[in-house]
């Protein structure tokens, strides 16, 4: 059994989960270490006394930690993407691109160590110096999803180890492989014992205990909605600091004058890539009925085309669906597609020479922004198409969700990509690119239903993971 890390040591427990190829049902990946509450308690223990040396300790030294980890991630990039596509069902590709930008994070924040800066300001009172600096802000409960699962966790634990915390880290019960090996790096990388713990287990039993907790100070969570929403009521009751990255319902603006070739691969990029298992994933194309009947015959087309399989075969464009679950879920909004009026292309499970969950890209082509495909978010690699008269109505239909992480605009005019650009109400916005895929050193995140709490990523990150003082001196 693959074992858990806490305080410096590698532990076993009584359970543990079953690790299979969604490419291929019969691979069976291994077995891994389901904790306990009291497994967890013991990782918030060894994390809070590893804090006051940690929080103090020479940036230098943090500094040296992460490039060692980001180094060694990148020294393992190929067995890393191997681990990822074979238990998530990412592309070889994408996986190795996914851990390329994992360690490019972790590389980032140790350079980040050496400019953690404050304020020093005149006081209004004479001989009174005034200083503002930054403090970790102590234990840090980590949970993240299987979508990114090497991404997610390292955007979230390296700059909770750059500014001085501690982590307790929960993966996502899909994908602990990735997370195991993330663990052996940092486990390797010499840092102080209870500096960094990895508690896998079911999101009920370890995150619930995690959340409750008194010992563990704040939580970096992405993950659902259902999930994120329950979280953050739990941690106000235990006033801890919170930051939930949650769901999208992204929208991509096609306008009569874009690049029809640009626009089609900004769109199947955006929709079916990473088999459309990405919170920044457009969901609805919303398309000028000027070009929308092109738009979607190019569109049928060119996702027909794709080479749906095996995540690890050669070719592979778009890899199997993660689990059962998640295939029977989008499978019921194929249908719901049809029940709500639209016209479906694509969509069916399809076989392969292995047994997996292989699903073709699914087009909802005359669909209505209301209809319930359109507003609620599938997390498989469906799309509605949605026709808008003008500018105007484009842009109010790509408001008009519970959500606000990302969304995006094809169009050949300056005008219309300022306006978009302005008047969005998402957290980030993409002109002539694909509503997936950003930088690693800027912020990440959304509004209203996609996220709380402060930015991800970049300098902005210091907002979560660190906690401001204000100090006083007189000197009289
Ligand atoms: P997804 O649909 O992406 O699996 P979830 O929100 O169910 O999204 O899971 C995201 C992460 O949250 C996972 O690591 C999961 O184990 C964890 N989780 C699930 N339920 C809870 C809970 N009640 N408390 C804390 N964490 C949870």
């Amino acid at each position: 059994m693959h074992q858990n890390y806490i305080n410096g040591q590698w532990v076993g427990c009584e359970e543990s989960l079953e690790n299979r190829n969604p490419s291929d049902l019969t691979d069976l990946i291994g077995q891994y270490a389901s904790g306990s509450a009291a497994d967890l308690d013991q990782a918030a223990q060894a994390a809070a006394q590893a804090v006051p040396a940690w929080g103090l300790s020479n940036p230098q030294v943090r500094a040296d930690a992460l490039e060692r980890i980001g180094a060694a991630i990148l020294s393992r990039k190929g067995e890393f993407g191997h681990m990822l596509a074979r238990e998530e069902g990412k592309t070889l590709p994408e996986a190795i691109g996914e851990t390329v930008r994992a360690a490019q994070i972790f590389k980032f924040f140790a350079q980040e160590t050496l400019r953690i800066a404050g304020d020093a300001i005149d006081s209004v009172r004479p001989d009174v110096d005034v200083m503002v600096t930054r403090e970790p802000v102590g234990v840090v409960g980590v949970i993240t999803p299987w979508n990114f699962p090497i991404a997610i966790p390292a955007w979230k634990i390296a700059p909770a180890l750059c500014y001085g915390n501690c982590v307790v880290f929960k993966p996502a019960e899909l994908t602990p492989g990735t997370a195991h090996l993330l663990a052996q790096i940092i486990a390797e990388a010499e840092l102080p014992v209870g500096v960094f713990n990895l508690v896998m287990g079911a999101g009920s039993v370890v995150g619930q205990a995690m959340v409750e907790h008194p010992l563990i100070d704040a939580i970096s969570f992405t993950g659902s909605v259902p999930v994120g929403r329950a979280l953050a009521v739990e941690a106000a009751r235990g006033l801890k600091k919170v930051q939930l990255e949650m769901g999208g319902k992204n929208p991509m603006v096609v306008m009569d004058d874009a690049d029809m070739p640009l626009a089609i691969e900004a769109c199947l990029n955006g929709a079916f890539y990473s088999t459309g298992q990405r919170c920044t994933a457009s969901s609805r194309l919303i398309v000028h009925r000027a070009v929308y009947d092109d738009f979607c015959d190019r569109l049928v087309t060119a996702a027909a085309a794709l080479k749906v399989g095996h995540a690890l075969g050669a070719g592979t464009q778009i890899g199997p669906v993660v689990s059962e679950k998640q295939l029977r879920s989008n499978l019921a909004y194929v249908d719901l597609a049809r029940e709500e009026g639209a016209e479906v292309f694509g969509g069916e499970q399809i076989n392969a020479p292995t047994e997996g969950f292989f699903q073709r890209p699914a087009i909802f082509r005359n669909a209505q922004n209301s209809m319930r495909i359109s507003q609620e978010e599938i997390f498989g690699p469906c799309a509605s198409v949605i026709a808008a008269d003008d500018f105007d109505h484009a842009l109010a239909l790509a408001n008009d969700t519970a959500f606000g992480l990302s969304s995006g605009i094809c169009t050949g005019s300056l005008k219309y990509a300022r306006e978009f650009r302005r008047k969005s109400t998402a957290g980030m916005v993409m002109v002539n690119l694909p509503t997936a895929g950003v930088d690693y050193h800027v912020p990440f995140g959304g509004r209203r239903g996609s996220s709380l709490g402060s930015r991800e990523q970049g300098r902005y990150a210091a907002e979560f993971y660190t906690s401001v003082k204000t100090s006083y001196v007189f000197a009289g």
